[in-house]
């Protein structure tokens, strides 16, 4: 496939995906409409960048003349008040490459400002060859994007080989979305690999020999009760040791499921974690 064609299907892949859950997840639809909104935006910016190819160095000023202008109309358009109302704020604050840098340096951001910055330079990230992206700094240890040095936003479990009961795991990069393999049952955010300090959380439960607690209470493995699940494809992994989770996307479950569209959208499952106590590696581009 050409890299173009490739890139083509990303973009028509996450909007499908949009109308997909939009559907039958009504607790995400304002979410989703303004991520749907944004991603025509994106597109654009993603195309425009391949063809620009701005130096690492200029990434930010880039993002900042060229990306944000769009960026901030979708969002007046349709995003929430209190978003809508902070971002306007932010911007008779401060200048949009300054927010734009200090996400490129990992630094810790307000809300407004991390959403404003990812949903800006995400898709350019996406656009370039992420090896030139190192000077975004970040660290260099196999939790961390081996491209760009960025945090993992989710984990996700390809479709297995036919001789195989699982794929492999993967972790995706939240700031060029590259994906690299991870070991199973292993902390993404500190390398904790003890099983009886990792607990898995789902809407079922889970039939494996995991550990593992139900969010709804209903049973495993009853095929009824699994028709009736919103996230019979997504899971809690979280840590005991350093208290933090992500959430992990079976594609062999939902082979329709984009990783980065499902994650968005699982806000449930974001506010059972928060409940028992963990705290998300990366919060997403929404802040869950
Ligand atoms: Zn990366
Ligand atoms: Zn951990």
């Amino acid at each position: 496939m050409s890299a173009t064609l490739t890139a083509d299907r990303l973009w028509t892949d996450r909007r499908r995906r949009v109308a997909e859950l939009r559907g039958r997840q009504g607790f995400a639809r304002q979410l989703l409409d303004l991520y749907g909104a944004l991603l025509g935006v994106q597109e654009k910016a993603f195309v425009d960048a391949a063809a620009a190819s701005p130096d690492a160095g200029d990434l930010a000023a880039y993002v900042a003349e060229v990306v944000v202008p769009g960026v901030v109309d979708v969002t007046l358009f349709a995003g929430p008040d209190r978003l809508r109302s902070e971002l306007i704020h932010r911007l008779e604050t401060e200048h949009p490459r300054q927010i734009v840098a200090r996400w490129i340096a990992g630094e810790d951001q307000a809300l407004v400002d991390r959403y404003l910055a990812r949903a800006s330079l995400g898709p350019v990230l996406e656009a370039l060859d992420p090896r030139t992206l190192a000077a975004g700094g970040g660290e260099h240890d196999p939790r961390h994007c081996p491209e760009c040095g960025g945090p993992p936003q989710l984990s996700f479990s390809a479709v297995p080989a036919e001789d195989l009961a699982t794929g492999p795991r993967f972790l995706e990069c939240a700031r060029c979305g590259v994906a690299w393999g991870y070991p199973r049952m292993t902390c993404a955010a500190c390398g904790e690999d003890s099983s009886a300090r990792l607990s898995v959380f789902s809407e079922l439960g889970t039939a494996s020999g995991e550990r593992g607690s139900v969010v709804r209470g209903l049973p495993a493995g009853d095929s009824a009760a699994r028709q009736r699940t919103v996230f019979p494809h997504i899971r809690i992994e979280a840590c005991e040791s350093c208290r933090r989770y992500l959430l992990s996307i079976d594609l062999a479950t939902d082979p329709a499921a984009v990783p980065v569209v499902d994650e968005l959208a699982a806000i449930p499952l974001d506010l059972y974690a928060r409940e028992q106590g963990f705290s998300k590696i990366t919060p997403n581009l929404m802040g869950f």
